[in-house]
């Protein structure tokens, strides 16, 4: 899997070669390219925000440099040509592009699981005010064009949250966690929080692990998970727990 990440601070990004990630790209699962939106502008300072028509405070990313870095990524990897006629192209005829705004459809596991099953996926990080909005529509004739965000709160920028979907995304890639049953019982992968965990000592500063989980019996520690899973979601994330009992 590819994913092209454009931005003006490319730094940010080095810790994509730490840990498990770190290692998935060197062995070659997960494929990270990191681009300079500075090295597709064309004045002499290397100019890419403005002012915002219409006044307000801040600057806006300039649509020509981003114009030019999203051509240049969606040439990238093994990714079908983008089709005559944009309207009539599936979702998996085109690379994805996400962009990360506070205005964006919530970033979830659910989506994360998505876009692992895709082979190309490419990562606009947004600086000052964000980028003018022109830029997303006319990337649709390149790319899906995803907006996303990482939660109800604001960031400097998309660098933090394009490493945080990486991560979410690249550890569901075949190969990159070691375990792949550890992925299913987590957080979120069935509409519920995950039960809570301990390793030894069984008694630890006073405090005892569940005896259930000592008594060796599988079909108990399984019931007694499931009712902790649904105890935690129903207390700590009301908007989850009325989604999943809805569901049943
Ligand atoms: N003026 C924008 C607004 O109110 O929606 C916020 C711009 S923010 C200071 C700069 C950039 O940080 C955004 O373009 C986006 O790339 C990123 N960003 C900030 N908060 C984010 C969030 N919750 N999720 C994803 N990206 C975020």
């Amino acid at each position: 899997m590819r994913f092209d990440v454009v931005t003006i601070f490319p730094e940010y990004l080095a810790v994509l070669d730490v840990s498990l990630l770190g290692r998935a790209r060197r062995e070659g699962l997960v494929d990270v390219h990191v681009h300079d939106l500075r090295d597709f502008t064309v004045d002499r300072h290397r100019t890419v925000d403005d002012t915002p028509y219409g006044g307000g405070a801040g600057m806006v990313m300039k649509p020509e440099p981003w114009a030019l870095a999203l051509e240049h990524v969606a040439a990238q990897g093994s990714v079908a040509p983008a089709p005559a006629d944009p309207a009539s192209a599936g979702p998996g005829d085109r690379p994805v592009l996400l962009v990360p705004t506070p205005s964006g459809e919530r970033f979830t596991q659910r989506l994360a699981r998505e876009l692992a099953g895709r082979e190309h996926v490419a990562i606009a990080c947004g600086r000052y005010e964000g980028i003018d909005e022109r830029v997303f529509g006319w990337a649709e004739e390149l790319f899906e064009v995803r907006l996303v965000s990482l939660g109800d709160y604001v960031l400097n920028g998309g660098e933090v949250a394009a490493l945080a979907m990486i991560e979410a995304v690249g550890r569901l890639v075949p190969g990159v966690v070691g375990n792949p049953a550890s992925l299913v019982e987590e957080s979120h992968e069935d509409g519920l929080l995950e039960y809570p965990v301990y390793t030894k000592p069984a008694d630890w500063r006073g405090r005892a692990v569940p005896p259930v989980l000592l008594s060796g019996d599988h079909g108990k520690v399984a019931a007694w998970r499931r009712a902790q899973q649904e105890e935690r979601t129903r207390e700590r994330r009301p908007d989850l727990w009325a989604a999943y009992d809805s569901e049943d």
